[in-house]
C-alpha cells in the first residue's frame, strides 16, 4: 500500500483523535486525500503520508541542513541512553502517544524500537522536519501542526512526549486523558558543554531551574530523574554535532583541527500526571 493510502486509512480509523484547527469541530471523512471537518474545512495529505494542519507558514529557525545533521547524530545513538530512561517511565506503552515538537522523528521511532506500541502521532511546526520524518519512519503518523491552533482532540492522549521542545501546559492538560502523563526532557548544566566551549558561545552556566519550577507548578506530584553520560565522538559526526544546533559553527578553524573525543549528555526528565 502507498504511504498516502495508509495514512488516509489511519485518519479514517482515528478521526476522533483530531479536531479542526479552524473551527474546533470534529472531522467527518477523508476524501481525495483530504481530511474534512464538519464545517467542510479541508487539509491535504502529502505523498509521503503526512498531513499539513498549519493555517499559515511560520518563521522557521531550523533549516534543512540542521535537521539532517540532527538525524545523523540521532542515528549515531547520541540520545539512546536518555530515551531508554524515558521508556522506563511510560505507564501505558499500548496507549495513544503524541510527540510534541518531534523534529525529524528519530526520538519517537527509537521509543518504538524500545517497546512503545499503540498509536503514535508526531508533529512539528517545521514542514521540512515532518518531510524528513515521513520519508524514513512509516510506523508513526506525522503532521505539520501548531499547538496554538491545535488539530488534536480533547482528552484523547495517554502520553505526551515533550523532548527538547517548548511546552504549552494548558494545551497538554486539554489533550491528556485522565491519568495521562507528560514526559518532558530538558537539557541540564553540562549538556553538550564541549560544543559550547568550542564555539565560545553560551558559556554562562546553563540553568534549567525555572523550567523545572514551572513544571512542578503544573504537576505538583511530578517525578524528576536525571540522566548523564559521555558519548564517544567519531570523526564522521564532528561536523553534524557542530552544526545541529542554532549555536552555528562559523569558526575559521578547520574540522580536522578540532579535538572532540567525547560530548556530555546531561538532562533532566520530568514526568507529570493529569489527575
Ligand atoms: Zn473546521
Amino acid at each position: 500500500m502507498k504511504k498516502i493510502e495508509k495514512s488516509a486509512q489511519f485518519l479514517e480509523s482515528n478521526r476522533m483523535l483530531f479536531q479542526c484547527p479552524v473551527c474546533g469541530k470534529g472531522f467527518t471523512q477523508v476524501n481525495n486525500n483530504q481530511f474534512i471537518c464538519e464545517s467542510n474545512h479541508s487539509f491535504d495529505l502529502s505523498k509521503k503520508g503526512s498531513i499539513h494542519f498549519l493555517l499559515k507558514q511560520p518563521h522557521n529557525d531550523y533549516d534543512t541542513d540542521m535537521l539532517k545533521y540532527r538525524r545523523i547524530v540521532a542515528q549515531d545513538e547520541l540520545w539512546h541512553p536518555m530515551l531508554a530512561e524515558v521508556s522506563k517511565y511510560i505507564t501505558n506503552q499500548s496507549g495513544v502517544h503524541l510527540d510534541v515538537g518531534c523534529g525529524e522523528g528519530s526520538h519517537l521511532h527509537h521509543l518504538q524500537a524500545l517497546g512503545l506500541k499503540g498509536t503514535s502521532i508526531g508533529f512539528d511546526i517545521s514542514k521540512d522536519a515532518i518531510q524528513l520524518a515521513a520519508a524514513l519512519y512509516t510506523d508513526v503518523f506525522w503532521s505539520v501542526a501548531d499547538l496554538a491552533q491545535s488539530p488534536f482532540a480533547t482528552a484523547s492522549y495517554d502520553t505526551i512526549f515533550n523532548i527538547l521542545s517548548p511546552s504549552n501546559y494548558s494545551e497538554f492538560d486539554r489533550l491528556l486523558k485522565k491519568g495521562g502523563q507528560v514526559i518532558k526532557v530538558i537539557p541540564s548544566e553540562n549538556y553538550l558543554i564541549e560544543i559550547r566551549e568550542l564555539t565560545g558561545k553560551n558559556l554562562i552556566p546553563y540553568s534549567n531551574q525555572d523550567v523545572i519550577e514551572k513544571f512542578y507548578e503544573h504537576y505538583p506530584n511530578a517525578i524528576r530523574t536525571s540522566v548523564s553520560y559521555k558519548h564517544e565522538v567519531k570523526a564522521s559526526i564532528v561536523q553534524p554535532l557542530l552544526n545541529m544546533t542554532p549555536l552555528s559553527w562559523n569558526s575559521k578553524q578547520s574540522l580536522e583541527e578540532i579535538q572532540l573525543e567525547e560530548v556530555s549528555i546531561d538532562m533532566d526528565i520530568l514526568i507529570g500526571n493529569k489527575g
